[in-house]
């Protein structure tokens, strides 16, 4: 099946086209035609699959271009995915004049997105405490919503929103379709499914909490004393590309972050706690390439798509076990390859490791670090920044990873 052959206008096809997207993914060649026939829909598949088009695309067919009302609403759990939502919905619609789509998140001036909602967008993307806070001020109303999305579904009832986004399918119509995606379900949001939707059709692709076969996935266990050195290591030793680093605390990001910079690296850092307007400008960094490794909490485990990030580093095994595969789903997106790897401190966190391989039905494997002398090797300043030159970033392997740079690779599947 490709796109061509689907049931979408052209407008839509064009774009696909121009992007040279032929082929649908698989959740998005059963999906779309269930969303376009009105269904309620439960989309599982693994990260990366494409989840984002398969609501988009038939949102943007449907909405009803002599209604200038709020038809379409899309609730996810993180500021940076409502702006990445916005985005694709720009692009999509670049050939359909008539959609206005509104971002709607905390921590970015509300009278600026009430001005914007005052312009009547017919598509409105945001996190479920702002949603609710225009609903209140009257800024934001829905009784027009045909469609209703909730991405990530089960992280934002993780965050704890499960009260406010009730109180929004509240001021919804009772008519409305409802759909509901990501890569991982729990019983809470099955739960939630039956009381709010109708007759739902529950569309599966893969086996369900597990991850893309195209990720390896390696761990190191280490001192915990070591754990610093053992990064520090194993950046020397991996194939340059985009890194992402997970830690479970801000205050163990700005560590590593400072240790890193100790060592000749410049990371860039993502956090709850930094302004909205920081934390746009550093995604925007990371997705341009200016900087090369980002490090961060699991505010940015869930949904983000930038482009080839080839390695997802776990400083800290995530508390949730789900997260592992959130994090880890960072890479290894749309077909291409990508890199696990988790530094593990303790018997009791390789016991949890071992029971998030028998979850996702994956091997992750056990390989050793170079820890010794490793503080004195500090980067040279040629390598300080790990950053993008001329449009691409330098390979330059010899002088900037040691001996044996492609040692990870090997034993690849
Ligand atoms: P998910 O929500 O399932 O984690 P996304 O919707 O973020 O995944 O999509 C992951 C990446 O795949 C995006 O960069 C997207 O543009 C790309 N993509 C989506 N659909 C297709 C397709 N049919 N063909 C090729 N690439 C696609
Ligand atoms: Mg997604």
């Amino acid at each position: 099946m490709n796109f061509k052959d689907m049931n979408l206008i052209e407008e839509l096809k064009m774009v696909l086209k121009q992007k040279k997207f032929i082929k649908p993914t698989e959740i998005q060649e059963k999906s779309i035609p269930k969303i376009l026939e009105g269904e309620d829909v439960i989309g599982l598949s693994q990260t990366g699959t494409g989840k984002t088009l398969a609501f988009v695309l038939p949102i943007l067919q449907k909405i009803d271009k002599d209604n200038d009302c709020v038809q379409a609403l899309i609730l996810c759990p993180t500021r940076e995915l409502v702006q990445q939502i916005r985005q694709e919905i720009k692009e999509y619609s670049m050939h359909l004049k008539h959609i206005r789509s509104v971002a709607v998140y905390g921590g970015a001036d509300i009278k600026q997105q009430i001005f914007s909602l005052k312009r009547r967008p017919n598509i409105v993307i945001g996190t479920p405490g702002r949603v609710l806070d225009h609903i209140k001020r009257h800024t934001l109303k829905l009784q027009n919503v045909q469609t209703l999305v909730l991405d990530e579904a089960d992280e934002m009832f993780n965050m704890g929103f499960r009260k406010d986004i009730i109180t929004i399918i509240s001021k919804t119509p009772e008519s409305r379709q409802t759909l509901l995606f990501s890569a991982t379900m729990n019983d809470e949001v099955t739960s939630i499914s039956a009381d709010y939707m109708k007759n739902p059709q529950t569309i599966k692709v893969g086996k369900q909490n597990t991850t893309l076969d195209a990720i390896t996935q390696t761990y190191f266990l280490v001192p915990k004393d070591k754990k610093k050195k053992a990064l520090h290591s194993l950046l020397r030793e991996l194939e340059r590309g985009r890194t992402l680093i997970f830690c479970n605390t801000k205050n163990m990001v700005g560590m590593v972050q400072s240790y890193l910079e100790k060592m000749g690296y410049r990371p860039a850092v993502l956090h709850g706690d930094m302004p909205q307007s920081q934390r746009t400008r550093v995604m925007n960094e990371y997705k341009s390439g200016k900087v090369e490794i980002l490090i961060t909490t699991d505010v940015a485990a869930r949904g983000i798509d930038v482009n080839d990030i080839l390695h997802v580093v776990n400083f800290d095994l995530p508390q949730n076990l789900e997260n592992y595969i959130h994090r880890i789903g960072r890479t290894g997106r749309a077909g291409k390859d990508g890199f696990a790897w988790t530094i593990l401190n303790s018997d009791d966190q390789q016991q949890k490791l071992k029971q998030i391989e028998k979850m996702i039905k994956a091997k992750i494997t056990l390989k050793r670090l170079q820890l010794e002398n490793i503080d004195e090797i500090k980067l040279e300043n040629k390598f300080a920044g790990r950053e993008k030159k001329n449009g691409s970033f330098k390979h330059k392997k010899q002088q900037n990873y040691g001996k044996n740079p492609q040692k990870f690779r090997k034993g690849r599947k």
